[in-house]
């Protein structure tokens, strides 16, 4: 017995509950389909110890989330809300710290402290990537064009892409060209000279990313996350969802429902149908069948076009590049219960700029490449990175009163931890981290009320994260814009008529943007 839909999503996760939100909005009947028990994908709140605390499991901090989205979807009515992020803090263990604090002013005197000339250079740095980032953030939210293509749409589109650039001048295109293929180390020497500032600027371009900061492509993992900042009136600034990143899809999930949208947890699909080269629709685990006049898969692509699809029905040189996509990182997530908030030796006592920021343990490009190579040789990092939040700190509904949750986003361990649990050494990596904090806030262990370690294996076999990246795939030069995730495929249709992509996977993703959703809700509207 088969039920009939005008689209099926498959997968729950933010992009899948957008996409399902939009259509439903237009009045389509449409499904989703969750392998797991509760929608959320990466962006997901759990309660591994019970119900007094909730941990933002896998992603913690939003940014690119179109304001499309907010208003078509009405998100803040379904209980979306944002709490801004607050800048970094970066402890060290030579007991002084650097504040990347908004205020100009403040900012400079806490450089100042380091490296007068970095005070003075990073206000030219801010200058030159708000330029860049104006003129690639916009792109974010375009359909790539199939570059090569010779069909008259094709090229008008590329024309349409080059265009934008009209006001480049060569400096500037020199300036963008160094962008996209530099390392974040080598972009960062060139002008700042202190340890500490360029470790704490070297993060964004290593975050998800399975590349030290002398990696090339490094400096555009730091423009991509940028991005967030550039508030053009597209894409807002970071902040920290109240309830964690499960907020955002929860509020997500109660708008596409509110709009009419069906949502199916527990629903496994195993296999897309097709038929004459078109989607026609789904098999789930157990064998129940829904047909579709179209299909919008969120997940992996791995997992799309890999195990879903017949290889025959999909062109040989499209299964090679899937084959060849590259998804690696190396990250681990530790979410902690705390009794009481750490007391930093470097700034004692308690301050919402930093217990309600973001730490980071980042003190050199030298400790950032070290963990990274640490990992590629084959060990978890001996002295990981992290990027640590306290969101309890200013959302009274994570922990019970005077309790907090921290949230800790780490690298490097072995890409190949993706194959098996290795719980023993991600233990001992956990081990390590927690005792850096302690060597910057005495009594910090004996605090720890609980501890989930989520390395590589679990993002795959959990959360569909194929070989533990981040973002269903790095964002190398090699895998962006007209080639994420295959050249010829990146406008989000497929080689199968019918079947959409809007996974992570796809241009505009890589974070919680809900962009690919939209685009391959706009790429379907306009084809039916
Ligand atoms: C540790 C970590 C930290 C991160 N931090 C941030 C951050 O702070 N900010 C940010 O913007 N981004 C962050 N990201 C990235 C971001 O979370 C992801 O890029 C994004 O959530 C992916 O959304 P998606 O909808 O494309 O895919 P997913 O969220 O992966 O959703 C896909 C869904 O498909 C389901 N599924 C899989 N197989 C099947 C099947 N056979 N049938 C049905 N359903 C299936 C999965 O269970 C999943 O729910 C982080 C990711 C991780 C892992």
């Amino acid at each position: 017995m088969s039920e009939r839909w005008d689209a099926i999503v498959i997968g729950g996760g933010h992009n899948g509950l957008v996409a399902a939100g939009l259509l439903a909005k237009r009045g389509r009947r449409v499904v989703v389909l969750e392998r797991r028990h509760k929608v959320g994908g990466a962006a997901i709140t759990e309660t591994p110890w019970g119900p007094a605390f909730k941990v933002t499991a896998l992603s913690y901090v939003v940014s690119l989330l179109p304001r499309t989205i907010l208003d078509e979807l009405d998100l803040p009515r379904f209980g979306y809300k944002i709490y801004p992020q607050f800048p970094y803090f970066a402890p060290r263990r030579d007991g002084r710290y650097l504040m990347m604090c908004d205020d100009p002013a403040r900012r400079a005197a806490q450089i100042a402290k380091f490296s007068p000339r970095d005070a003075d250079e990073i206000v030219r740095w801010d200058a030159w990537l708000g330029r860049l980032g104006a003129l690639l953030g916009p792109m974010l939210t375009q359909v790539p064009p199939r570059l090569g293509s010779k069909r008259p749409g094709d090229l008008l589109a590329a024309l349409r892409v080059a265009w934008r650039f009209r006001s480049l001048d060569e400096r500037g295109v020199g300036d963008v060209t160094r962008l996209m293929t530099m390392s974040v180390a080598d972009l960062i020497e060139e002008r700042f000279e202190s340890d500490a500032v360029r470790g704490v600027l070297a993060v964004s371009g290593v975050i998800g990313t399975w590349a030290g900061p002398r990696s090339p492509g490094t400096a555009y993992v730091m423009a991509h996350h940028k991005m967030g900042d550039v508030g053009d009136g597209q894409l807002g600034s970071w902040g920290f969802p109240e309830g964690g990143m499960g907020g955002v899809t929860q509020a997500l999930r109660r708008a596409a429902e509110a709009l009419g949208a069906a949502i199916r947890t527990d629903a496994e699909v195993v296999k897309i149908k097709v038929a004459d080269g078109r989607a026609t629709g789904v098999v789930l685990a157990g064998g129940d069948e829904l047909d579709g006049d179209a299909v919008i898969a969120t997940t992996h692509p791995r997992i799309t076009f890999l195990h879903h699809l017949e290889r025959g029905d999909l062109p040989d040189d499209f299964v090679a590049a899937i084959e060849r996509w590259k998804s690696r990182s190396g990250v681990v997530k530790l979410n902690l219960a705390l009794d009481r908030l750490p007391e930093l030796t470097c700034k004692p006592g308690f301050d919402p700029e930093v217990h309600g920021g973001t730490i980071v343990l980042a003190e050199s490009l030298d400790d950032l490449e070290r963990a990274f190579q640490d990992a590629v040789a084959g060990s978890p990092a001996e002295l990981p990175f992290a990027d640590i939040c306290i969101p309890s700190v200013f959302d009274a509904t994570l922990a019970p009163p005077g309790k907090h949750v921290m949230s800790m986003f780490t690298q490097w361990v072995p890409h190949g931890f993706a194959a098996a649990p290795h719980t023993a050494e991600l233990e001992a990596y956990a081990d390590r981290l927690i005792a850096r904090i302690e060597h910057l806030a005495p009594g910090f262990t004996s605090s720890i009320l609980h501890r989930q370690i989520i390395g590589p294996h679990e993002m795959q076999t959990t959360y569909g994260l194929i070989g533990g990246n981040i973002f269903h795939g790095e964002l190398s030069a090699s895998q962006l814009f007209h080639m994420r995730p295959a050249p010829g495929y990146a406008d989000f249709t497929t080689p199968i008529r019918g079947l959409y992509q809007a996974s992570s996977a796809t241009h505009g993703g890589g974070g919680v943007t809900g962009i690919p959703a939209l685009q391959a809700v706009r790429r379907l509207l306009r084809d039916s």
